[in-house]
């Protein structure tokens, strides 16, 4: 057993998430969730507040995790780039100031792997479904290939959207999910699956005129029904092209307790293995970055001060998986 330990700092979006992990398990970890007043996420505003949190948030997580890192670790991309580039740069300081290498991770690739992690899923189709991002993605060869992705927006500002603009507070989705339980009926609404991809805008859009006309309740029953019935038809169709036999479900849409209930009849139906991490895994958090920060350097990753430039675009794909 070695003694690697590895601070990773998240900051892509609303959660501003420091965390020290080793081989075993979570050592500590520290957030400081960026709340909007009003309306959604605004860049700018969650990277002024990850900038005001980050020096303290950092030095509690090292008060806790102890001062021997072996590297910082910090999401590189895709993210609001305001928010990426506040991380980054304390991400180059600390790791100079500790004298340790530094490490740029895909933010996308550690909800994956915090799920490889944290439940028995050796080689799964996993589903990441999140705030910006909505994806299936499965390992083929040295990286995670997309299988389907979202042509417009991801399913979690699909529902933020849609819940503000029917007066509801961000983030829509939990209050979406839990009128969605009051429902009588179901409203059709667009279902669209184009190839593998799939789009949520215009059910967002829709979803907002048919609440003019119907319960409010059945318009958010009918919007889960419809958006998750597509993710899930992905998803299964990703296991029948790949032959894998697990499925795992990755970011913060993943804690909705009826898109876990539709994978898992899917799942019963085909015979495959379904897993859900715990919900401290499954939306944003630094816990992921170090993780895959610990992966990366058992590897030998290490990123240079003049390759550590954010990239708000960072596609999973792009990045080379060389700890598998
Ligand atoms: P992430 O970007 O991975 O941290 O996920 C954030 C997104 O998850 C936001 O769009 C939330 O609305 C969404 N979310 C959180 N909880 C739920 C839930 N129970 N049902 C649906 N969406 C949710
Ligand atoms: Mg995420």
């Amino acid at each position: 057993m070695s003694d690697i330990t590895i601070l990773g700092l998240e900051g892509t979006a609303w959660n501003l998430s420091a965390a020290i992990v080793n081989e075993i398990d979570v050592v500590a970890e520290t957030i400081a969730a960026y709340k909007p007043a009003a309306g959604g996420i605004h860049p700018r505003e969650a990277a002024q507040h990850h900038a005001n949190h980050i020096n303290r948030i950092v030095r509690e997580t090292l008060e806790k995790g102890g001062n021997t890192i072996s590297a910082v670790a910090f999401s590189q991309g895709p993210g609001l780039g305001p928010c990426l580039r506040t991380v980054a740069t304390a991400a180059r300081a600390l790791a100079l100031s500790l004298d340790v290498p530094l490490i740029g991770v895909n933010h996308c690739l550690a909800h994956i792997e915090v799920g490889r992690w944290k439940t028995p899923a050796k080689d799964p189709v996993a589903l990441y479904v999140s705030g910006a991002n909505s994806q299936v993605l499965a390992y083929r060869m040295g990286h995670y290939r997309v299988f389907g992705e979202t042509l417009d927006i991801g399913i979690g500002n699909a529902l933020d959207k849609f819940a503000r603009s029917v007066g509801l507070q961000h983030p829509g989705g939990p209050k979406v999910e839990e009128l969605a339980k009051q429902a009588k009926r179901y409203v059709p609404l667009p279902y669209t699956v184009k190839g593998m991809d799939f789009s949520f805008s215009g059910l967002a859009t829709a979803a907002q005129e048919s609440s003019r006309k119907h319960d409010l309740s059945d318009v958010c029953y009918s919007f889960q029904e419809t958006a998750f019935a597509m993710l899930v038809e992905v998803t299964e169709r990703a296991i029948a092209h790949t032959g894998k036999d697990e499925v795992l479900l990755a970011g913060g849409v993943g804690a909705n307790m009826r898109l876990r209930k539709m994978l898992a009849m899917m799942c019963e139906d085909r015979g495959v293995r379904f897993y859900v991490p715990e919900r401290r895994f499954m939306g944003d958090n630094g816990v992921m970055i170090a993780y895959l920060g610990l992966l990366m350097y058992k590897a030998g990753s290490r990123t240079s001060i003049s390759d550590s430039g954010v990239n708000p675009n960072y596609r999973p794909d792009e990045a080379e998986v060389i700890w598998r």
